[in-house]
């Protein structure tokens, strides 16, 4: 039996959790579809899940553990009224409103939901390399994010995977805290632009390491180091480092709505102007639709603003 509603938010990081204080304290009563575990993470609850100390999140002057983090603003979003269910959208049909929305069998003809507004708030996910050590030693030395965690790499040596302009701006933000960065790229020409290049490569404290790719991470309860691979010679060496930032790419979680909703060149979900998307009545906000700022905070700006908007525009639909 499909169940019907007058918001459903997609996700469950800052943007979805925001989003849901919002709607709900405007009494419209939302439902949030969490997401389930995935690869990279045991819970939902987005990339905030990942990481330990949240150093720059606004209103907790000595920091919040990720986790904790998301679990305040789950009770925050409760208390107002708003539900969770732990599920993952399997299928939309956008050609509402009502929004179908289904989780599980994304082949069942009913969907599992109707909703009047859809706030989509599935944010994105860092590529990763593969390999089993680098998923066992997340957050004990292998990171996706400088602006998070660099700061607890004072004066150590740190790695950086990735050749193209995130991983040179991962690079040049560690130097802040770094004595050393070493950026491993797998072939002999980086893909970043050339105004990052001059930057990182002119600057004292980066090396690159040319033509070699990780093959593992050392290290039994922190990183202590890499395993590299000459692509060339195919050599095999050590590398000494306590920490490593993969930065290898970012992939919005926008593939259910592909086909529906206008989506950038990147995939990410096209916005006008605050979060409305392509289809009236479908809002987008957070990771899914900004590749620019992926901050928590920016992400937790804009869940307010979806739900602004979605509680505007169902009045102006007489919902
Ligand atoms: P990207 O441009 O796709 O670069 C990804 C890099 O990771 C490439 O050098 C690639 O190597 C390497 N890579 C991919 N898979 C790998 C693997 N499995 N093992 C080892 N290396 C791997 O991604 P991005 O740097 O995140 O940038 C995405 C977009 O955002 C770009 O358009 C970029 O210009 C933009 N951006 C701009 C700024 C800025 O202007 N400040 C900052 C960040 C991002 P290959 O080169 O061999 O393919």
């Amino acid at each position: 039996m499909t169940e019907h509603r007058k918001v459903l938010i997609a996700g469950s990081g800052p943007a979805g959790l925001t989003a849901a204080v919002y709607s709900a304290r405007a009494q419209l009563g939302p439902l949030v579809v969490e997401g389930e575990p995935s690869s990279t993470s045991d819970q939902p609850g987005g990339q905030l899940m990942l990481t330990t100390d949240v150093e720059n999140f606004p209103g907790f002057p000595d920091g919040v553990m990720g986790p904790d983090l998301m679990a305040n603003m789950r009770l925050q979003a409760q208390r107002f009224g708003a539900e969770l269910v732990m599920a993952k959208v399997s299928r939309v049909d956008l050609s509402g409103p009502p929004f179908g929305v289904w989780t599980g069998d994304p082949d069942a003809t009913e969907p599992t939901y109707e909703t009047q507004a859809l706030i989509l708030a599935t944010g994105a996910h860092s590529l990763m390399l593969g390999l089993p050590n680098e998923r066992r030693l997340l957050a004990r030395g292998v990171s996706t994010c400088a602006t998070c965690d660099g700061f607890f790499f004072r004066g150590q040596h740190v790695a950086v995977v990735g050749g193209g302009d995130s991983a040179l701006e991962e690079a040049l933000f560690l130097t802040r805290f770094a004595t050393k960065v070493t950026v491993i790229h797998r072939r002999d020409r980086l893909r970043a632009s050339r105004i990052m290049q001059d930057r990182a490569l002119g600057h004292e404290r980066i090396d690159v390491r040319w033509n070699s790719e990780v093959v593992d991470v050392l290290g039994e309860n922190n990183v202590s180091g890499l395993l590299l691979r000459d692509t060339k010679t195919g050599e095999v060496a050590e590398l000494d480092a306590t920490g490593v930032f993969v930065a290898i790419g970012h992939e919005p979680n926008s593939s259910v709505v592909r086909g529906q909703l206008e989506l950038e060149d990147n995939g990410y979900i096209r916005t006008f102007g605050g979060s409305t998307t392509s289809v009236a009545g479908v809002f987008a906000c957070g990771d899914v639709q900004d590749h620019i700022y992926r901050q928590a905070v920016t992400a937790a700006g804009s869940g307010c603003m979806a739900a602004i908007d979605a509680e505007r525009w169902l009045e102006t639909m007489g919902s």
